[in-house]
């Protein structure tokens, strides 16, 4: 059965109340779908678009069951993720949601970075983990980790998992699970690898589907054909010149290409970023920290490493290359277009790719809208600019710098409106606030000429 409400459901009432509170009123079609059989302890595999709020379910999932009572410090559950950034972001939604009902330890578990700290905020425990097969198995096989007690097993991105080769890591870590558990598999796509893993690891899964069709049509898609592969980049350019995104996704079919055309971009003065398996943990965080706050307008991306990242009000989604597979492209135009927005995404294709629109057609059961490029006379413009710039503030949590503060102190006497403010990060020691551009000047002599809490911090354009 279908829910409409979340009120329909046998929900612990603060996390009722914690829904409320966050806004959500409406299921999306994955969790209209799912949520009912999920809170009854079923196992189920999911399939669903990026953005279908798959997070929400398996949150609810294991919030509903958690046992903080019992004042235990045992590991109830065990999400895998296939990426670091998307284990982060599947940690803090899990706190978010869990933020009314106590105590709540989620610890995250990636590699990249060194194993002993790690071990020793085990050693306090934790209710729930989310971490990345690699590393979860290290601590697994070396006993920093105890999976006995684990309820509910969750595979994020199973496809993308077992894309990336760990099967064997993932059995290796089963081995460590005890029988009786919900197992829940979230997946794009729905390859019989998933199949398998599936009936190896769960006791008569349900398969819930969330029917695609919106994603096809409240997508404005445009396709363009090109004579020959030497055009390929400037028509990107006069097509970004064009519709001058403030954020904007170009998909890349592989690592190469990406840095690639990431550099060629950057050389036009265009304020864009790059995402891919080759950029270190800071690079990575930079990038979306970037983009997510609008101050960089592209993201060149390869599947892999956009693959679930919740960035909202992306306006524009341009394949630079066709996908390899009509299923990567349904998932990558999805990107724009979310809830209320509609979303626009153009293609780009050469005669080698024809087979893949004949694909596509296919798939939508439509003829695809073709265009024809706007003109090259673009390309002697300036790039524009970005409507955001990023300042950066030298004191971060350690100071117990707050988002407030940071408010504060901006909008204080002779500083700037309220509006002119766009996202704050906060980190260890450092902070990142994005402000309009035109207020980026009278922002930093605010920043730098006042105190945030009796203390002078340095402030510059990062
Ligand atoms: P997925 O894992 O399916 O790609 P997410 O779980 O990351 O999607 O959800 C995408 C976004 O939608 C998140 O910002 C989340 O907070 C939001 N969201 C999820 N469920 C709802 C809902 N019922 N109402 C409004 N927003 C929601
Ligand atoms: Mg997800």
């Amino acid at each position: 059965m279908s829910i409409t409400s979340f009120s329909q459901l046998p929900l612990n009432p603060a996390l009722a109340k914690r829904l409320i509170d966050l806004n959500y009123v409406i299921p999306t079609a994955v969790q209209s779908a799912s949520l009912q059989p999920v809170l009854e302890g079923q196992d189920l595999v999911v399939k669903g678009k990026t953005g279908s709020g798959k997070t929400l379910v398996f949150a609810l999932a294991i919030l509903n069951k958690l046992q903080l009572q019992l004042q235990t410090n045992d590991v109830q559950a065990l999400v895998l993720c296939p990426t670091r950034e998307l284990a982060d972001q599947v940690a803090q939604e899990i706190k978010s949601v869990a933020a009314m009902i106590g105590n709540v330890k989620v610890q995250t578990l990636c590699g990249g970075v060194s194993i002993e700290p790690q071990m020793r905020s085990l050693q306090h425990g934790a209710h729930i983990i989310v971490g990345t097969p690699g590393r979860v198995e290290e601590h697994v096989l070396n006993g920093s980790l105890i999976l006995t007690e684990v309820q509910t097993l969750v595979f994020d991105e199973a496809d993308q998992m077992l894309d990336m080769g760990f099967t064997e890591t993932l059995e290796s870590i089963a081995m460590y699970l005890p029988q009786m558990r919900q197992t829940l598999m979230f997946s794009a796509t729905y390859p019989d690898k998933i199949m398998k893993l599936a009936t190896q690891y769960m006791r008569s899964p349900e398969l819930i589907e969330a029917q695609e069709e919106q994603v096809h049509h409240s997508i404005k898609q445009t396709f363009y054909r090109l004579d020959n592969n030497k055009m390929r980049f400037n028509a990107l350019r006069v097509l970004l010149m064009q519709h001058q995104p403030q954020s904007c996704i170009v998909f890349c079919n592989t690592k190469a290409e990406t840095k690639r055309l990431f550099e060629e971009l950057r050389q036009t003065g265009l304020a864009c970023v790059e995402l891919h398996g080759d950029l270190d943990q800071g690079e990575r965080e930079w990038s979306l920290l970037t983009f997510a706050n609008k101050s960089a307008n592209i993201l060149v991306a390869t599947d892999v490493a956009a693959r679930g990242l919740d960035v909202d009000e992306v306006e524009l989604v341009i394949n630079y290359h066709l996908a390899l597979e009509p299923q990567t492209h349904v998932h990558r135009v999805g990107r724009t277009g979310r809830g209320e927005h509609k979303g626009v995404a153009l293609s780009l294709y050469g005669e080698k790719e024809t087979f893949k629109v004949d694909q596509l057609i296919e798939l939508y059961g439509q003829a695809l809208k073709h265009g024809t490029l706007p003109s090259h006379s673009l390309l002697e413009k300036p790039a524009y600019k970005s409507n955001m710039v990023t300042l950066m503030i030298e004191g971060g949590k350690q100071q117990k710098l707050r988002k407030a503060d940071i408010v504060g102190c901006l909008t204080g006497e002779d500083g700037i409106s309220f509006k002119q403010i766009g996202k704050i990060n906060i980190y260890d020691v450092q902070a990142f606030v994005a402000v309009k551009r035109e207020a980026a000047k009278p922002a930093l002599r605010k920043l730098n000429n006042s105190k945030i809490k009796n203390k002078r911090y340095k402030a510059l354009r990062a």
